[in-house]
Parts: C-alpha cells; sequence; structure tokens
C-alpha cells in the first residue's frame, strides 16, 4: 500500500499488509508456525545477532503477528506496535519495563480490576508504590507527581464509572516532568480516540473487546515509539512471554476490518438506550460520557473522542439484591464481563470485575452494589431497550 495516508475506514481494511507480497492473497495468511528455518547456520547467527532482518520463532515475531502490528501502529497513530495473549500480558510488560524498584506510579481514580492486582503485586513484591488521583488540574498533577514518580497510568473512560481524563492536560504536565504517560484505551479502540495524538506516549488495549469485537479471542496491543517498542519485544515480552497466537492475530484483523462499522453501531445504540435510561424511574444513577449531567466531563468528551462509546452503566434504586435480581430476569441480554462483543452484556463491578479492589477503595472510585455495567451489542436497540424494560418491571 506504499506510504500513502488514508483515512480511518480504509486502514482498518488495508494497513500494514500488501497481498504482492504472500502469492496475490486477499486476506493475510496465517502463519501457523512455532518456528522459522535458516538457510544456513551463519544466517541463523545473523538474525540472532540483530544483523539481519527476519523472522526466528514464534514468541519472537511471526508474520500475521507483524502485520496485525502494523495496522494497529497506524490506526493509534503510533510508530510501532507489538501484540500480547492479553489485554493484562500487555499492561504487565509495560508497567514492569517502566519502573524499577523504589518507583511511583500516579493512576487514574479508577482501573481495571486486574490492572489494581498488578499493582498491587508490584508494590508487595517489588516495593514500586502507586496512588490514585482525580487528575482534575494542573496544580493537582504538580502535587501529585513525585520525585520517583516513572509513569502516570490512565483509563479514560474509566470504568465502570465513565468518568473522563483529559488527557491532553495530563500529557502537557507530564512532558514537563519528563514522565511517559500510559493510557488503557480498550473502552474507545482507536475509532472512537487516539491518545498519542494528544501528546501520550503509550497506548495499551485489551483487544479482546472492541479490536475483536467477537467474544471469541484473549489478546493484547501496545503502541508506542520505535525506541520503547524495540526495548519491550527485546525484556519483558520476550523473557516473559506473553505472546499472541499466530491465529489469533488473524482473527484481531479479521476483527479490525470492521471495527468503524461495528463502533458505530455500538455508540448510536447506547445513545438510544441512554434516552431511555436517563429519566428511567428505576433508575438511580447514570453514568455515560456524554451526559450532560456532567458539564466538565462533557467538555473533555467533544475535546477528545469522537463519540461517548458504547458501554453504560447505571446503578438501579434499591440494594445489592435489587441489583442482582434485576440481572437474573434479563433474557436478551446475557450476563457476563467483557465488553464490546455483538452481544450486549451486562455485569456486577462490585462482585465481578472490581471485587478484587477493597470496599473503601471501591467506594472511593464510586462503585457501589447497585451498579451495573452495560456493554451494548449490535443487536436491534428496541429489542434490548424491551428486555431492559421487562425487567425493570418485575422489580
Ligand atoms: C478487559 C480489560 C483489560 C484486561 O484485558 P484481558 O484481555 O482480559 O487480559 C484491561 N483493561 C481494560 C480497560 C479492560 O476492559
Amino acid at each position: 500500500m506504499g506510504n500513502e495516508n488514508f483515512r480511518f475506514e480504509t486502514e482498518a481494511v488495508h494497513s500494514g499488509y500488501s497481498s504482492d507480497e504472500h502469492q496475490g492473497s486477499l486476506v493475510p495468511p496465517l502463519y501457523q508456525t512455532s518456528t522459522f528455518t535458516f538457510s544456513s547456520a551463519e544466517q541463523g547467527e545473523r538474525r540472532f545477532a540483530g544483523q539481519e532482518e527476519g523472522f526466528i520463532y514464534s514468541r519472537l515475531g511471526n508474520p500475521t503477528v507483524k502485520i496485525l502490528e502494523d495496522r494497529m501502529a497506524k490506526l493509534e497513530q503510533g510508530e510501532a506496535a507489538l501484540a500480547f495473549s492479553s489485554g493484562m500480558a500487555a499492561v504487565s510488560a509495560v508497567l514492569t519495563a517502566l519502573t524499577k524498584t523504589g518507583d511511583h506510579i500516579l493512576c487514574s481514580q479508577g482501573v481495571y480490576g486486574c490492572t489494581f492486582g498488578l499493582l498491587q503485586l508490584l508494590k508487595e513484591k517489588y516495593n514500586v508504590t502507586h496512588d490514585f488521583s482525580l487528575m482534575a488540574s494542573k496544580e493537582m498533577l504538580e502535587e501529585e507527581i513525585l520525585p520517583n514518580t516513572a509513569c502516570i497510568y490512565i483509563e479514560t473512560p474509566i470504568n465502570p464509572t465513565m468518568k473522563l481524563v483529559d488527557l491532553e492536560l495530563v500529557s502537557k504536565v507530564a512532558k514537563q516532568h519528563g514522565i511517559p504517560v500510559v493510557v488503557d484505551n480498550t473502552f474507545c479502540s482507536p475509532y472512537l480516540q487516539t491518545p498519542i495524538s494528544l501528546g501520550c506516549d503509550i497506548v495499551i488495549h485489551s483487544a479482546t473487546k472492541y479490536i475483536c469485537g467477537h467474544g471469541d479471542v484473549i489478546a493484547g496491543i501496545v503502541v508506542g515509539s520505535r525506541d520503547f517498542i524495540k526495548q519491550v519485544s527485546r525484556t519483558t515480552q520476550k523473557d516473559i512471554g506473553g505472546t499472541i497466537s499466530p491465529f489469533d492475530a488473524w482473527l484481531l484483523l479479521r476483527g479490525l476490518k470492521t471495527l468503524p462499522v461495528r463502533m458505530d453501531r455500538h455508540c448510536d445504540n447506547a445513545n438510544l438506550l441512554v434516552e431511555f435510561l436517563r429519566n428511567h424511574p428505576k433508575v438511580e444513577r447514570l453514568y455515560f460520557p456524554g451526559n450532560s449531567d456532567f458539564i466538565e466531563d462533557n467538555k473533555i468528551m467533544h475535546k477528545q473522542m469522537k463519540k461517548p462509546g458504547g458501554v453504560i452503566s447505571f446503578s438501579v434504586k434499591g440494594t445489592k439484591e435489587t441489583a442482582q435480581y434485576f440481572m437474573n430476569q434479563l433474557q436478551l441480554v446475557k450476563i457476563a464481563v467483557s465488553l464490546g462483543d455483538a452481544e450486549t452484556l451486562i455485569q456486577h463491578p462490585a462482585t465481578m470485575t472490581h471485587a478484587v479492589i477493597p470496599e473503601e477503595e471501591r467506594s472511593k472510585m464510586g462503585i457501589d452494589e447497585t451498579l451495573l455495567r452495560l456493554s451494548v451489542g449490535l443487536e436491534a436497540w428496541e429489542d434490548i431497550q424491551e428486555d431492559l424494560e421487562q425487567a425493570f418491571e418485575k422489580i
């Protein structure tokens, strides 16, 4: 495809692949192989010494995986990318690459449950400490950045309360301190938000979610500068080993082609359902980036996101039992964690994705026991609404 830049939808279909290099195959071939033969012992020596380009062993790189990495780098407007066996393999490879004993990580007020678990592990085993911050102003950030802060780690929208962090603001302050900014962009996908274009340094995805879009792969992606990606590929990816399988990379390449079409539909459905939930008598609170009730968040949303996304959180009036009873009445909507699939999914963060977080921390993050998270799928929105309504009528 040369070096031309096409629009996002076109790059999602074509970027990183040339059929001329693969016998004319329209679709990227699946190189389902663990290792690669060398034409001579000397060639093997040169490849290991880094004097010659080429593949060695699939934990260190694979042609199908490389196409996915190049495509993701393009879509996220970064220089290079690396694919991993899970979102958490990506998160752990990045955080262990960026920190050493005694360092500090400044995090957004709320992170994915297992990222929280990893931060605990880093603290207990390696004395890498962390703090959570609202990151609401330059002053607040200046106060919370410590001399040993090694990176800033952000989720926006924050799972599951959908609060936003101003990426441009944080990256500006971080730059003055020479601290890299890492963004978990899972909830947006590059179609809705490109943190690198806003000055952030590293983007992480749980590709399990919108990138895959079909609920059949667990995978992760990291995008960043060529130097950083090279460092991770030669250290924390190679030696810890959370490598993606070529088949999963192939499925992600297939998923990516329809990312823009799927995201538009997820977002349209979510907007319609938000209107239904906003004034519903059984809904206590609604959490959604486009919600005009949060004026400040609304400003940030328009600045950095193309659309508010496909995930809605809401709390039902009542108790934990009311929330669970409501879930049990749903018929079309499935009770499951994960998000970004064709199927609409509902989960109960306090007892599921965020159960590992101690209750005190959890309530600081705004997660109470009546909060539910809905990942809006691709079904007809009327059918989703009718299913929610019949369940509301029973509580
Ligand atoms: C799911 C998720 C992860 C973890 O990804 P896996 O692919 O499940 O390992 C990390 N961050 C966010 C925001 C997620 O939703």
